[in-house]
């Protein structure tokens, strides 16, 4: 069992790709396959090193490691040679209209009420006319001939699938500057890898006709792959994610404060009616089965991750994030704080709170009570007894208890309605801290 996860490095990996590259990963090591990384880079405008570089940090990140990456941009003689072999069997076509008289055939066929497809123009030129555009510096671009056919499969995930191959048109595999496009380049690549089941994106389905026709076409001796189609992301309304998927880059994600293991875990139980559940890439791994997934479209919801990453930033020990901590955090601020993050990045906001300035909102109304509480602050040093002690002497002076006791603390020591408990900020914080910010709330 081989498999492959294809990006073109033409933008940030971001959660759409990543559980495509996740449940590649997760299926190889389910079946003991390899998981193959390959970068879809022949389009020069649009592809670039960065960001594929960006590309390998996030998914090493995310916990998978893999075999490669391969560069298409670096196997262009393998093409070559595949186009040469589909020219000699009459399936690869020289064309020479230009974008514009293309979309005015278009725009044509339409008016008619016609599908928009190729009228294979350039398979009917003969070879003289070849010759006088040629002469004329002409470059011709180049299609694949497809069969008469219908194309079928059992597709994995979305089941049964049948594409007439005339509602096509002939699909462009080489561009009039040479550049080999991705339908071709990645069959021609799929097949060299002997990849055994393609698994990717439910906006590739049209591709799986073309290609399984290219496939065929190439005379490989393998066997036709599998194919798997996940049925894409929505938002949260059921729109279209792509829109957001700017804001849902991997890098931000993780720069926000979620956590790989929670984002894998989510992204990979989405579309499945499994629930979620915090657990390592090895775990997800034993229990991977593409049949689960669902073959209609997930929500992606950014709440249900938030949650699922509390979780797990409940369990993690301060090794697992001292260094993504400010400067100077204690492994004791990290286990006062971390039951109350949706997000790592708010730990930032807790140490500031401890160790840092914070202006309290004016509590005028609680102005007596506030400087009582001043006023019994005990002497230093602070434990995690001292709230009790604290706390009973206020109650004792001022009679309160409950709710109207503590809720007036909470806001002018933390500038917070909830947070951690206050028994053990309190230490971190110190004395003078917690004298100034009373005083201070108490205007
Ligand atoms: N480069 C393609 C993409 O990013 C790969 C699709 C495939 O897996 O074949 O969509």
């Amino acid at each position: 069992m081989r498999v492959r996860f294809a990006p073109s490095p033409t933008g940030p990996l971001h959660v759409g790709n990543a559980r495509v590259a996740l449940v590649n990963f997760l299926f190889a090591r389910r079946h003991g396959g390899v998981f193959f990384l390959r970068f879809d880079d022949t389009d020069p405008d649009r592809s670039r090193p960065e960001h594929a570089e960006a590309i390998l940090r996030d998914l090493g990140w995310l916990g998978l490691s893999w075999q490669g990456p391969e560069r298409q941009s670096e196997r262009l003689s393998a093409y070559e040679a595949a186009a040469s072999q589909l020219r000699q069997s009459g399936r690869l076509y020289a064309c020479y209209e230009t974008e514009d008289e293309l979309e005015r055939m278009r725009a044509a066929l339409r008016r008619r009420g016609r599908p928009p497809v190729y009228d294979r123009a350039g398979l009917r030129l003969t070879e003289a006319e070849q010759s006088r555009l040629d002469a004329a510096g002409r470059k011709p671009y180049w299609r694949f001939r497809l069969s008469e056919r219908t194309v079928a499969w059992h597709d994995l995930v979305i089941g049964e699938r049948r594409i007439p191959l005339p509602s096509l048109s002939d699909p462009v595999l080489i561009r009039e500057d040479a550049t080999p496009l991705y339908t071709f380049t990645s069959i021609v690549d799929d097949q060299d890898f002997a990849i055994t089941h393609v698994i990717r994106g439910e906006d590739h389905v049209t591709n799986t006709a073309v290609q399984i026709d290219l496939w065929e076409a190439l005379g490989a001796s393998l066997p036709l792959p599998s194919f798997a189609h996940l049925p894409l992301l929505t938002d949260e309304s059921g729109g279209k994610l792509s829109k957001r998927l700017g804001s849902l880059a991997i890098h931000t994600l993780r720069e926000d404060g979620i956590m790989a293991e929670a984002l894998a875990c989510y992204l990979v139980r989405l579309g499945t009616g499994g629930d979620p559940e915090p657990a390592p890439l090895e775990t997800l791994a034993q229990s991977f089965d593409l049949s689960s997934f669902s073959r209609s479209s997930a929500r992606f919801d950014m709440h249900q991750l938030l949650l699922l990453n509390r979780r797990v930033l409940q369990h993690l020990p301060f090794s697992a994030v001292a260094d993504r901590l400010p400067q100077g955090a204690t492994e004791e601020f990290w286990l006062t704080v971390r039951n109350n993050l949706d997000l790592l990045s708010e730990a930032r906001w807790w140490w500031q709170v401890v160790a840092g300035e914070i202006v309290p909102p004016p509590l005028e109304a609680e102005g007596a009570f506030l400087h009582k509480a001043a006023s019994l602050l005990p002497p230093e040093p602070w434990d995690c007894s001292t709230w009790k002690t604290f706390s009973d002497a206020l109650a004792a002076a001022t009679g309160r208890r409950g709710k109207s006791l503590f809720h007036p603390l909470r806001l002018a020591l933390t500038g917070e309605e909830d947070g951690p408990a206050l028994a053990r900020l309190l230490p971190l914080m110190g004395r003078a801290r917690a004298a100034t910010r009373l005083r201070q709330a108490a205007g």
